[in-house]
């Protein structure tokens, strides 16, 4: 422990950095909303909807109740239901296959690419060529660097599969200069507020080119309601509340802003660790991945357990995402994958670790934390 600091306290994440500097606007915004009386959708959602597209770049923007709903409702208006199969990989947040079983479809599994934890291509070929009855697949742009859309998206073309993207970690992020709500047929998102963009409760977002599929998909999270009572499809209530609306207006003002400050946490951490720091691999930003936005850092390790509870101890916050593959998970013991399936998803799990990379995190933070890196030793 020689030339280090005094142990400081260093979380995962700290959101007093984001909120604290937009507190007396975020809560004018609350007082107007409460005074305007209207609580559930409302002027604000349809202005957060004008501005996310116009900063996303797509056609159409549409908020929705969580991100595990936009996954849910683009399944739905994709047309996906009982008999039909979708393709994603074990290493994501449980609510991508949740929401296919949801749906009523069955989830088929793919490996992922060990450098980028996304969704491998060339696997994805092979699982198309031996599986019957697959109609769509769900690549994850995980961590916040966008999966290989190219070949995932020639692959589903050339077996008439829909893609709908699960882009939850990932708003911001580019594939060859793309927005990642630009890549699919259906793009999700998620406001939780761990996300890049956060709420201060729940939200989601689906984008599309497609006017079908926004109209779709707009009606689906009213109970498919098009016409006021009138209901051409069974959906959901999956709606935006106001209150939430006005502060994601605020809030996505600064994404940018917040975006850099993760990318030169990130940057940061490369310069100090570089290749000298063999006990742990840093994460890849692949050539494709023109803007990785970092919602998480994470770093891998042999001996990850001893490395958190190395940090833990020195006051360092860290998390494992994910620990347990989804293919291995009690709720999807009946779709009979076994240990040893998918043996990249496996070792990742056992090695990954998420380092606190949040805006507002000092530069003194991160020395702190790659000093105690240096020094351990597996
Ligand atoms: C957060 C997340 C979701 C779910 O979003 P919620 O808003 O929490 O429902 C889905 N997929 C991934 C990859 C996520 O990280």
């Amino acid at each position: 422990m020689s030339g280090l600091p005094a142990t400081r306290s260093v979380p995962l994440l700290d959101l007093r950095p984001i909120h604290g500097p937009l507190r007396d606007e975020i809560l004018a915004a609350l007082t107007r909303v409460v005074d305007s009386q209207r609580f559930i959708l409302g002027e604000d959602v349809a202005l957060l909807e004008q501005e996310l597209a116009a900063y996303c770049g797509v056609a159409h923007a549409i908020v929705c109740g969580s991100g595990s709903d936009s996954l849910f409702l683009a399944l739905l208006a994709a047309g996906i239901g009982p008999g039909d199969r979708v393709v994603t990989t074990p290493f994501t947040f449980f609510a991508t296959a949740g929401a296919i079983v949801r749906a009523g479809a069955k989830p088929v599994f793919v490996d992922i690419d060990p450098l980028t934890y996304n969704m491998d291509p060339a696997r994805l070929e092979d699982v198309g060529r031996r599986t019957p009855g697959i109609q769509a697949v769900m690549p994850i742009h995980l961590y916040g660097g966008a999966a290989d859309m190219d070949p995932i998206t020639a692959i589903a073309r050339r077996h008439g599969w829909r893609v709908l993207g699960d882009a939850a970690q990932a708003i911001g992020a580019e594939y060859k200069g793309r927005s990642v709500a630009t890549l699919s047929d259906i793009d999700c998102f998620s406001f939780f507020p761990t996300k890049n963009l956060g709420a201060m409760g729940e939200g989601g977002l689906l984008t599309t080119a497609d006017a079908d599929l926004a109209r779709r998909l707009a009606a689906l999270r009213v109970h498919g309601m098009a016409v006021r009572y009138y209901h051409d499809d069974v959906g959901i209530n999956s709606r935006l509340d106001t209150l939430q609306a006005a502060v994601l207006r605020i809030k996505l003002r600064h994404l940018d802003e917040w975006t850099e400050a993760r990318q030169a946490n990130a940057r940061r951490y490369a310069e100090l660790l570089g290749p000298g720091t063999p006990q742990v691999s840093l994460p890849v930003v692949a050539g494709y991945q023109t803007r990785h936005v970092f919602n998480q850092f994470v770093v891998r390790s042999p001996h990850r357990d001893a490395l958190r509870e190395h940090l833990r101890a020195h006051g360092v916050g860290s998390e494992i995402y994910y620990p347990l593959p989804l293919h291995r998970q009690v709720c999807f013991r009946d779709l009979g994958y076994k240990e040893g399936d998918f043996p990249v998803s496996e070792q990742a799990a056992r090695e990954v670790l998420a380092l606190p990379v949040f805006p507002g995190l000092a530069a003194g933070d991160i020395d702190y934390i790659a000093g105690l890196l240096q020094e351990f030793r597996g």
